[in-house]
């Protein structure tokens, strides 16, 4: 895909990028450029074009503002410490998004041509990039069903543009979160679109969002859609739990079982927790394994993970039946030791024994 160069001629001064880059939070602020291709049915992909960010025009009757056909991705850009810019395994996102397409009816995206695009913007806003530890430029590339008319049918027409905004952690890390287990709304069910990263299984989370806080969590806690009874992911993170103590602990992790968002940093903890000597396991945990292996002492830490927060840990949980604790509500050794490890391979302080950094400048 070719990349047509015709950037913010009113970029923001050196002074209003600071104080933004400053600002922290997540997605306040975008940066100067956004880049925008087309897709159509008749002639495939044409040239992106990298242009100044800012509002689009589109047509009150555009599909995806009527049936949802929209996928995204989530990546980040990572200062490294001889002030080059990393982004963190690219191709995972770019092989995840091909297969969101394929599940939502909307055009592949080449792995190079996503990897490409992103490099090529990212290297564009590279003075965006915040310099500190646990700062990121958050990179959110996306795609809609563009054609207009109120037809259902696979849009003929799609638009693919990536966004950059810099972003702090996303969660206090070291406040751990509290969780409300949903046993009465489900996201993801079997043959369904949770395997997708796509907009329409974020839109019916949030009124369970809303009963945790209405419970006095921060987050919710999906089960399976069957038995209402094996815990699967939490809000937009996967979930670890910690079994044991010290070196001879054990990292588990619900499996993929189809309804389960695949995440890229879940897969990245596999590898980083296995370096680190722990064993990880992948399996089955249902609500009343959590509730009895807290209580016994067995689950010693729990946290969730995901590219905006990397590493949360979780503390109190509340069902329908009850609440229990995990430790204090400070962040376990071992989630902090995961973090830090994690963090530092993709800020290149740790060595990159994996090959996951893309340099992009
Ligand atoms: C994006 C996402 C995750 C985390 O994936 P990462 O690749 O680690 O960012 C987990 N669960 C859901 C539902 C998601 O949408």
């Amino acid at each position: 895909m070719k990349i047509n160069l015709n950037p913010n001629q009113n970029p923001a001064s050196d002074a209003d990028r600071e104080a933004k880059i400053a600002a922290g939070g997540f997605g306040k602020y975008y940066t100067d450029n956004m880049l925008v291709a087309q897709w159509s049915e008749a002639s495939g992909w044409s040239d992106a074009e990298i242009k100044a960010y800012g509002p689009l025009s589109i047509d009150p009757a555009t599909s995806v503002l009527h049936y949802g056909q929209e996928i995204f991705e989530g990546l980040k850009a990572y200062s490294q410490p001889d002030g080059g810019v990393s982004l963190f395994r690219p191709e995972a996102n770019a092989e995840r998004f091909r297969k969101s397409a394929i599940r939502m009816a909307l055009p592949e995206l080449s792995i190079a041509d996503f990897v490409s695009t992103v490099e090529a913007l990212v290297s564009h806003e590279k003075a965006w990039v915040p310099k500190n530890f646990g700062e990121s430029l958050y990179i959110r590339p996306f795609m809609f069903a563009s054609e207009i008319g109120l037809g259902v049918r696979p849009s003929n027409q799609a638009t693919y543009i990536v966004i950059t905004t810099p972003a702090s952690a996303y969660f206090n890390p070291g406040k751990a979160v509290t969780v409300w287990i949903s046993t009465e709304y489900v996201r993801a069910a079997k043959g369904g679109t949770g395997e997708a990263k796509t907009g329409g299984n974020y839109a019916g989370s949030l009124l369970a969002q809303k009963q945790a806080a209405a419970e006095g969590c921060d987050q919710v806690v999906w089960l399976d859609a069957q038995e209402r009874k094996w815990v699967e992911e939490m809000g937009g993170m996967n979930l670890y739990f910690v079994k044991g103590k010290g070196a001879g602990a054990t990292i588990f992790t619900p499996k993929l079982t189809g309804t389960l968002l695949a995440g890229i940093t879940r897969d990245s903890i596999l590898t980083v927790a296995k370096d680190l000597g722990y064993k990880v396991e992948e399996g089955m945990i249902s609500t009343d394994d959590w509730r009895e292996g807290v209580i016994s002492g067995d689950i010693t830490e729990i946290f969730a993970c995901g590219t905006a927060a990397v590493v949360t840990p979780v503390g109190g949980a509340k069902s329908a039946e009850g609440s229990w604790a995990t430790g204090d509500g400070n962040p376990g050794p071992i989630t902090m030791q995961i973090r830090e490890t994690l963090l530092g391979i993709q800020h290149g302080t740790i060595a990159d024994t994996h090959g996951w950094n893309k340099r992009v400048s």
